[in-house]
Formats: C-alpha cells, structure tokens, sequence
C-alpha cells in the first residue's frame, strides 16, 4: 500500500473525489475497505490541518490527496540488507504491483506481465518536475530525472536499460519517450507524433517472436531524443546495432522471422494485393514456414498482424516516407521472400556435374521482377561466380549448395542494408530544423535498449556476440558505480568503506583482447578457407586458458563461457561462415544494375552507416580517451574507418567480419553513451512462464546477484554517487547562499557555506571536488529553481 496523506483541506472532500487520483484509481478502484480507510484518513488529517491553520490559510490552501512514497520505496533505506531482506521485499511489492523499486538512483522494474494503468497521461502530470521522493518509484520519475538534469545542468543525459531477455527492457524504453515527448511540448504536434511512431516502425523491422519472448529486439537501438536548451522536443535520432540477419533465412523451432514480413503478408492479402507484389497465396514463403505449411493459415486468419500493417503504415505516412518510398520497402521484402523460394538442382550436362541450374523459374522470375533486375543475369549470379587469376576473369560455375548460400547471402544483405535505410532515413526526417534552433546548441536523452542476455538449448555466435555486448553493458555500469568512484574517493582523500563487487573485466578482456581474445582467434580462423568447425574449437582451446572458458567433455563442437550472468554452451557450428557473411561480388555487380532507385540507393558503395564517415570519426576518437583499454587499442582508428562499411561486402579490397564490425560497434555505442550523465534501469524477470502476479525467488535472487544489486544498495548507501568540481559547483549553485552580483570565488570554504546554507546531510568536500549523495542533487536543482 501507499501511504496516503491528505492535506491541507478547507472542506471535507468527498471519497469519490479522492478515488480519482491516478493512484488509487489503478490501485484499487472500488475496494470498499479502502473507501473506509480513505474517510479516516480525512477524518483525521482535516481535524490536524484545522487545528495548525488560520482560516485565511485554510481557505487558500489546495486540496490534495498526496501519496507519498514510503522509505521502503528505496533499499538503501531497509535495515537489513542481506540477499533474504531484499527478495521478500520485492516479492511483497510486487505481489501489491508495485513494480517498480529504487537502489537510490537506480530503478529497479519487475516485469508486471500486464498491462497496468500507471501510465496515462494523468500519471505524466504526476511526476512532472516532481521531488524523487514524491510519488512512488515510476519508470517516468526515471525519464524525469534525466530531462530535469539536462535542462538544470545542459548536460546530455543517457538512460541504459538493462536486463535479461523479456525482463521489460523495450517496454521500459516506449514509457520513456511516452514521458519525454509529453515533458519536451514542442508547439509542433507533428514532430511528437512522428517521434511516438519511430519505435513501432523499428520494431516491427528488428523485433521477432523467439522462445523466450513474443517482441524480442533481435538489434540494439539508442535513440537519442534531441531538445532546445529551454527544454522543448526539436528531433530525434535512432543508432541500431547488430541486427540478427540470420533470422532473415532461418529461424529455430518455435521462433519466427521478423515481425514486418507477417504484418506485410496479412495486410497485404487482406488488401487483395498480393498478386501485384508476386506472394504466393496458398503456401507461405519458405522463409516463414519452414516447418509446418501451415503459417499461410495463421496470417490470413490473425486479426493482429493485420492491424499492426494497418499501424505500420500509420508510422511511415506520420514520419514522412514517400508512397514510393514504402511501396520499394514492400517489394524488396516481397523479393526476399521469392528469393527463398528459388530452388536449385546440379545440371544434368556431363562435363559440368558441380553445375546447378533453377528448376523452377517462378519464384526466380518474381525476385528478378520485383527487384528490377534481369532474371537471367540473377540466375548467373546465383549460379556462378568470377575469379580473377593473373588479371583473367575466369568464370567458375556454382554448386548447388554453394548456390545456396549465395541466395542467403543475398537475402541477408538485402535486409540488412533495407533495415539501416530505414533507420537513415527516419534519422533524416527526424532531424531537428536548423533554423528554428542550431543542431549544435542542442542537448538530448538517450535511451540505450539493447538485445538482453540469452541463453537458449542451442547457442551460436549471434548469442555470443548478444552476450558480449551485454557483458559490455555490465562492465559500464560496474565502472561507473563502483570503479571509478573507488578510485576517486582515495585521490581526493575522502574515506569510504570500499565495496567489492564482481569485476567481469576479466571476462571482456577474454573476448575482446588483440591478438589473442576470442574474437580475434575466430578473425584469424575465418581467413582460413580450409578452417573447420573442429580446427576452431582446437584454436580455442589451444589459446584460451582461463577459469571462464571451457570446452565440455561430452557435446561435440561445443564451449562454455562463465558469463557475468550465468554460463553458457556455444554451439561453433557456423560460426565461420556466420562471421565471414559473405556477399559475393556478382551479386552486389547484378543489384546495382536495378532500376529502382531505392536499392540502388542500398547497394553503392561506399555505403556507411550514418552517412558522415568525418563526425563519426571525430566522434570515436574523442570519446575514445574515456573508453575502457580493450576497446581503446592502438589500432582502432584504422578499425573504425574499416568498419564503416558494410562487413559482407567483398567488393572491396579488404574484408571486414561481423566479429569486427561488431567490435566497432560497441566502441561506437559506448562513444556515446560515455558523454552523457548515466541513469540506470535494471529490469527483472519475475518468472519465465510470462505469469501476472509470479514471483519466482529463485529466478529473482539470480538477477539480482549477476546484477550486482546488493552491492549496488551497498554502495549507493555509503557512497557518493555525484561528484562536482568545487568550481563548478560554487559557480552552479552560489545563489543559495550569496547575492547574485558576489560571484564568489571557487574555493573549498564557498562550497562548504553553499552546503551549509542548503541545509543538506552528509555531503564531503574532497581536494578538489565536493562529493554528494545521489539525492542532493535533486535537492540542489529544485533550491536553484525555486531561487
Ligand atoms: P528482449 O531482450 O528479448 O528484447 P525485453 O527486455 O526488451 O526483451 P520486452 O519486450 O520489453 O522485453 O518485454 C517482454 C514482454 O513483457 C512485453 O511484450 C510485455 O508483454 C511484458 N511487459 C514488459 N514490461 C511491461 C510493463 N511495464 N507493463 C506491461 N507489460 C510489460
Ligand atoms: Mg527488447
């Protein structure tokens, strides 16, 4: 329950009154018991309030139903802080739907696994502005927080959700910018709305249905909301990561492909259009039905895939695509899902038995049309590949499983590079307009939503580097909450206990190290054309010693890594080709040749990633210095130039593998989560059957150990969270205690009178920096406005 106070009432309000607070409504409604203790409630507070009160107070005073949050809102205010304490504390809450808990500044949300109303309008006016210790713990208080520091301070901020796969993490982030959009009111309406739809449409592109999750982000996505310096929405810009091409081609038992390949057939036939965009209308496309044939009859009949192509089209047409635009995008899927139809069979000519041709010309036909290009020169692009040997192009004929390969190459890149466009362009259509405020003078929120961590029957090397990047998301957190704090504290001379905590380092380090880190070793396997799976694992072995990696005795092909979260056996089957990803150069040559403009857009060359190699650049290099050394070697800037292109592209002299696009990837993650004021979201679990009101200790204790949120408590109870150069902070917050022409000088003494005169507890001043506890800079912030 919430602890309720009513205060400062004139007349008696009514309980009906009082129920319509957004709390209580959601809590419990029409709960008569609660009616009872309501009236109490006023009864007694009403008797208080007129006892204190002159009538003239009395009359203007407001009235207010106020539901504070308790103290056990936050952990760092529980007694006992042993693993015990914390569990059945949470599990009391949660079994109350409060979902959310603070660890000081840290949100804690449990997966509620239904749909609550905690999050209309009424409860964005809740938490506006509002005091941390307000309201009870809310996932926008969080969003607040962040916007409330970038204006007070004009600092970039960066919210990191973190969890493991359908802990709530894309969920946490749409509740975000739900809050942000409603804190930043452009005048423009337009503008709010197409930032609302930009997660719908990059969702139904990168999100899917797999074992653990029905809407699993199969990429990592940092959006970064952009506003004036007065605080108003003036844009956005998505980055996405890592998309699991694989899934394009095939999926496991029981996942499915990528959400749009669905809507788009439903809608589609529910259009009757599925003729004019070369869909087969009785089997499904073998890229969605792999299994069963049965899939056609589930779209056709599913009311939900239809409308979600009926709110796909909403977000392109708000956002700004062109007619031509989306009807390219719908053909070069309806291409996709003809070019995994193409089948094909060894030639029967004698002299050529490794010769494959297409039986069945159909499904090539309709790839070729919808594309724009020629069918035959598809076909020998599929068929056969050219070799350049002492400056002779030879022609060398395909077999039909090395044909097939082509065809899935072709298919991967052709989604890949369709999913960055996208992205492209809704950060072209997104960008904030330069003459109503400069693009530079800016200041933005970013909210970092990663794939969480997996561990499924069968892991390959898209769980691994899944894994890696969450095991790099851990390792951020760890530096900033413990590490270098720690380091801190003892060179400015302030005396703290030290907490220890478990450093995953190590772990990264394994990964990521040159020459000799995981993925390094799987580069230098996969140059090798003769290198198998067997001389992987024995490469593996042979280099990587250490307690975190092991091979198991009796599965074949397989490792383990000990991950921060858990261990986990990797299945290398695939793993080179899957790191190499290929697309041949014949393909790439017969694309170029199509007369739609969209996909010769998506196959010149160079095509970069953000389209501005030069600000990319810089902004690596800069961020760099700050960046943890694995990921900061001598021979990265050469890297990130290399890694700007697509990796499969083997046009190109030099070829780049996914391990090291993936590499740069998370530098250029961290590049910009690194100058933004970090504010954290641990999402949980509750349990893995998806059950409302579940509370699976177990299940819970292990998040929270991997997590590390009992030394989180720890330290956020014993620490000092923020950290301000004296300077800075006698410059910042001098009005709280001099007279606005002093401008006192940045000295020891001036901060402690500020710190003084604003009545807070427990704050240190260091050498050189004043050190506060994570509330004191709220507390600061709202004096300063007040002033
Ligand atoms: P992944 O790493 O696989 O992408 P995730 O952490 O992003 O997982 P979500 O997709 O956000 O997980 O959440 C999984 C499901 O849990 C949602 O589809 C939704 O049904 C439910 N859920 C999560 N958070 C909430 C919430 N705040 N309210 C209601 N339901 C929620
Ligand atoms: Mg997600």
């Amino acid at each position: 329950m919430y602890r309720c106070l009513i205060k400062d009432f004139e007349t008696r309000p009514s309980v009906t009154h009082l129920l319509e607070h957004p709390f209580i409504k959601q809590a419990h409604g029409k709960d008569t018991l609660l009616r009872q203790q309501l009236s109490v409630l006023i009864r007694e507070q009403q008797d208080v309030g007129s006892r204190t009160k002159t009538r003239h107070e009395r009359i203007n005073t407001r009235k207010t139903l106020i539901i504070e949050s308790c103290p056990d809102d936050d952990l760092v205010n529980l007694e006992l802080l042993d693993e015990e304490t914390i569990i059945a504390h949470l599990q009391k809450r949660y079994q109350d739907l409060q979902i959310y808990t603070y660890v000081g500044d840290i949100l804690i949300a449990l997966n509620p696994f239904q749909n609550l109303s905690i999050y209309s309008p009424q409860f964005s006016k809740l938490y506006h502005g509002m005091k941390r210790s307000t309201n009870p713990p809310h996932i926008f208080a969080t969003a607040d927080a962040a916007y409330q520091s970038m204006v007070t301070l004009c600092k970039d901020q960066c919210i990191i959700i973190s969890g493991e796969s359908g802990a709530g993490k894309t969920e946490s982030a749409h509740l975000i910018v739900q809050h942000l959009t409603f804190l930043g009111k452009a005048n423009n309406r337009t503008l709010r709305e197409k930032i609302l739809q930009v997660n719908p449409l990059v969702e139904a592109f990168g999100n899917a249905c797999t074992a653990i999750n029905d809407n699993s982000s199969r990429f990592g996505k940092y959006l970064e909301m952009k506003f004036t310096p007065t605080g108003a929405v003036m844009g956005a810009k998505i980055s996405e990561y890592l998309l699991e091409k694989s899934r394009v081609i095939k999926q496991a038992t029981g996942e499915k492909n990528f959400h749009i390949f669905y809507y788009i057939y439903a809608g589609l036939y529910h259009q009757d259009n599925l003729r004019k965009y070369k869909l087969p209308n009785k089997t499904a496309p073998r890229y969605i039905d792999c299994v069963n044939g049965k899939v056609m009859q589930d779209i056709i009949s599913s009311k939900l895939y239809k409308e979600q192509f009926d709110a796909i089209q909403d977000c392109f047409r708000i956002i700004g695509f062109t007619e031509e635009e989306v009807n390219s995008v719908y053909r070069i899927l309806a291409a996709i899902l003809n070019t995994g139809n193409i089948e094909f069979a060894s030639a029967s000519s004698q002299h050529q038995s490794d010769k494959s041709e297409v039986p069945n010309s159909e499904a090539l036909d309709n790839a070729a049309a919808l594309l724009s290009i020629g069918s035959e020169e598809l076909q020998e692009a599929l068929t056969s590949h050219c070799v350049v040997t002492r400056g002779e192009t030879i022609i060398r004929t395909n077999t039909v499983d090395k044909a097939t390969v082509v065809r899935d190459a072709m298919s991967k890149a052709l989604y890949g590079r369709l999913f960055s466009w996208i992205v492209n362009r809704i950060n072209a259509l997104l960008q904030p307009d330069t003459n109503i405020c400069a693009a530079e003078s800016g200041m933005n929120v970013g909210i970092l939503d990663i794939f969480g961590f997996e561990n499924f029957k069968k892991n390959s090397f898209e769980q691994l580097c899944i894994n890696i990047a969450n095991e790099q998301i851990q390792f951020y957190f760890n530096q900033h909450i413990f590490a270098l704090e720690q380091i801190e504290y003892q060179s400015e001379g302030v005396d703290v206990s030290l907490v220890e905590y478990e450093d995953n380092r190590p772990i990264l380090d394994m990964f990521l190290q040159k020459p000799m880190g995981l993925l390094s070793l799987l580069d230098e396997e996969s140059r090798f054309p003769q290198a198998t799976d067997q001389t992987l694992v024995d490469k593996f072995q042979d280099n990587l010693r250490n307690k975190y990696f092991w091979i198991p005795k009796r599965v074949e092909l397989c490792f383990g890594i000990q991950h921060y979260a858990g261990q986990v056996l990797y299945n290398v089957s695939g793993f080179l080709e899957k790191n190499r990803d290929t697309l041949p150069a014949d393909i790439v040559v017969v694309l170029r040749t199509s007369e739609n403009r969209l996909l010769q857009q998506l196959f010149s060359s160079p095509l970069t990633k953000t389209g501005n190699l030069a600000t990319s650049r810089a902004r690596v290099t800069a961020a760099s210095r700050s960046l943890p050394p694995q990921l900061n070697s001598g021979r990265n800037k050469v890297d990130t130039m290399e890694m700007m292109r697509h990796p499969e592209e083997t046009t190109n002299m030099r070829r780049q593998t996914v391990a090291s696009y993936f590499r740069y990837s998370l530098m250029d993650l961290l590049s910009k989560m690194v100058v933004g004021t970090p504010h954290f979201v641990r999402c949980i679990k509750p349990n893995d059957d998806r059950q409302a009101l579940r509370f699976n200790k177990e299940r819970v204790m292990v998040q929270l150990r991997y997590t590390g949120i009992l030394e989180t408590v720890n330290i956020r109870r014993q620490g000092y969270s923020h950290r301000i150069l004296i300077q800075e902070f006698v410059n910042r917050y001098y009005y709280l205690a001099f007279r606005a022409h002093q401008m006192p000088e940045g000295s020891k003494e001036n901060a402690i009178i500020i710190l003084q005169k604003a009545k807070l507890d427990y704050w240190v001043v260091g050498n050189t920096k004043v050190f506060l506890k994570y509330y004191h800079v709220e507390q600061l912030n709202l004096m300063l406005r007040e002033v």
